[in-house]
């Protein structure tokens, strides 16, 4: 048995076999597109290849047996012209590249299965996606690998926002990063779904796919093929756990009140609308961020208005009467979208990201703002526009938000135009928050960026470990500041970044009169648990005409 330390992303304790993730994902954007010839001759070197590793997989495998079958029929799909013969096409129309093009073939004939109505046919969808991959894989030069199909512990170096969604929830047992950082989008959605996570596991070997690996995200701890006496005492932790976590859920129906009677709205943030049943069963009491751009990344091509329309209006409904924050497109940076075509650039971070992309596609823009306009009609909805630093971004899409009002009316469609709000999680808003404040319904404190951008320190680099400050005074100043400022203004405020559940911060936050902390739907009521249980005394009280 090996052991080791990590630190702890999200709580728990799991025992799976290894599903290790080797390629860094697909980047299909830095994979730019040669000359037609090149191209396809890329893609022809790809099948070939694709087809040998399947032979040589099928040799390996006992004749007759079921997984023989399956690559079999796999090395025919690898031959078939009903999935080669579009990707030629594409790639003979220029300036795609042999690996888009497989993915995108791929995944349309993949759809078009799903659709039939014979269930074998549509379980082949899967195979179809699967050999797509190992063909692209191979044009892109970087090793293949299956899909993950049983229930696992995904280890990694690190993980991008979109291999992480691309999981099955089901299927993932616990995360350990060799790397991460504790507000990379990787940890982030690791705690959205609840799951037991490690990062910094630094000294985890290479090569463990299949083995064993205990995860004990109570104690911050790892062991490779524990040992039965192990294997006891990580039951006892966990039993010891779920007794906490048992005491927890007694919280709920309670409002957060702290003892100087300051109430703080304890919501969720999600990623994908499958999130807010987690979210409901920790009792949330809103979702004070819902990340729309996690229904347009993990795919081939625009989620359309209708596709976005159900998805907001479905986590509206099941919210039953409590607010729902949806953020607009936050694309940009660590959270990649290939179909977009953007540029590649020097510092992503500080690039063509979020606001500033849907501001210069309005057209694109304004898919997503009808749709958030129709499913206002359908719950308690509210617009928060993300990575702002001028009043002029607000009047922008406020401008464009009567515009899409308009042509709802003209069309007939129900809309209600939602309340709108803004993120502060640039320095340029906190320190404008005053001004800021008299354009919007409402803030809230992005800590994640706020903290990147304040202090300059990238928040996917785990090399900056040993001079980030989770409680960075300036980063603290700038929260105390934006909430006095809204509050002045008659607005309510929140915080959204990973700081509003940091336990250390809970007495500070209730101090400076912060509305709303919303948090993974894992750590809600432990939070509840701190606000009631506070000694804290609110000292920017919300105006009594400030509602939400
Ligand atoms: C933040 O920056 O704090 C935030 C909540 O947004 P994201 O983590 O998605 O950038
Ligand atoms: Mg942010």
């Amino acid at each position: 048995m090996v052991e080791g330390k990590a630190r702890i992303a999200c709580s728990g304790i799991a025992v799976a076999p290894v599903f290790e993730v080797k390629d860094a994902g697909l980047e299909l954007e830095k994979i730019i597109a040669g000359s037609v010839e090149r191209e396809l001759a890329a893609f022809e070197q790809a099948v070939d290849v694709a087809r040998s590793q399947l032979t040589a997989l099928i040799d390996s495998l006992p004749a007759d047996s079921e997984a023989a079958e399956i690559m079999e029929m796999h090395l025919m799909m690898a031959d078939d012209p009903d999935l080669l013969d579009p990707v030629r096409k594409l790639i003979g129309n220029g300036g795609i590249s042999a690996v888009a093009a497989m993915l995108k073939a791929g995944t349309e004939q993949a759809e078009e299965f799903k659709s039939l109505d014979d269930p074998y046919m549509q379980a082949r969808s899967a195979d179809i996606l699967d050999v797509s991959r190992r063909i692209a894989c191979a044009a892109a030069g970087v090793e293949y690998q299956p899909a993950l199909s049983a229930r696992s512990i995904i280890v990694a170096d690190d993980l991008t926002p979109s291999q992480t969604v691309g999981f099955k929830r089901e299927f993932i047992a616990g995360i350990v990063l060799r790397h991460g950082t504790m507000n990379s989008h990787a940890a982030i959605l690791a705690r959205n779904m609840g799951v037991p996570s490690l990062i910094e596991a630094t000294e985890l070997a290479a090569g463990l796919s299949g083995k064993i690996l205990a995860v004990d995200a109570v104690n911050g701890r790892y062991y490779v093929e524990p040992d039965n006496e192990t294997l006891r005492h990580l039951q006892e932790i966990k039993n010891d756990w779920d007794k906490e976590q048992l005491k927890l859920l007694a919280l709920r129906g309670k409002e957060a009140i702290a003892p100087c009677g300051h109430r703080i709205l304890t919501a969720a943030n999600i990623g994908s609308p499958d999130e807010i049943e987690f979210a409901l069963d920790n009792d949330c009491e809103g979702v004070g961020l819902m990340r729309s751009e996690f229904l347009f990344i993990g795919r081939d091509d625009y989620p359309s208005e209708e596709e976005q329309y159900q998805a907001y209006a479905r986590v509206a409904s099941a919210l039953n009467g409590r607010p729902l924050i949806i953020r607009t497109l936050d694309i940009g940076a660590d959270k990649k979208c290939p179909y977009f075509n953007l540029p590649a650039e020097e510092n992503p971070a500080l690039g063509l990201r979020a606001l500033r992309i849907c501001l210069t596609r309005p057209e694109l823009f304004k898919i997503q703002l009808r749709s958030i306009c129709r499913a206002a009609a359908r719950g308690k909805i509210r617009l928060m526009l993300p990575m702002v630093i001028s009043i002029t971004e607000i009047q922008k899409t406020k401008a464009l938000l009567q515009e899409c009002a308009q042509e709802l009316s003209l069309e007939g469609k129900e809309y209600v135009l939602p309340p709108v709000g803004i993120m502060i999680e640039t320095p340029a808003a906190a320190v404008l928050s005053a001004t800021l404040a008299k354009e919007v319904d409402f803030f809230s404190i992005g800590t994640n960026d706020l903290m990147q951008y304040t202090c300059a320190i990238d928040r996917q680099n785990p090399r900056l470990e040993p001079f980030y400050d989770p409680h960075h005074p300036a980063v603290l100043e700038l929260i105390r500041q934006t909430a006095v400022n809204a509050h002045q203004a008659g607005i309510f405020v929140g915080i959204c970044g990973e700081m509003a559940s940091d336990p250390v911060l809970t007495d500070l936050f209730i101090e400076f009169g912060i509305d709303e902390l919303s948090v993974s739907p894992s750590r809600i009521l432990a939070l509840r648990h701190r606000i009631l249980n506070s000694h804290a005394h609110c000292l920017n009280e919300r105006p009594s005409n400030c509602n939400f």
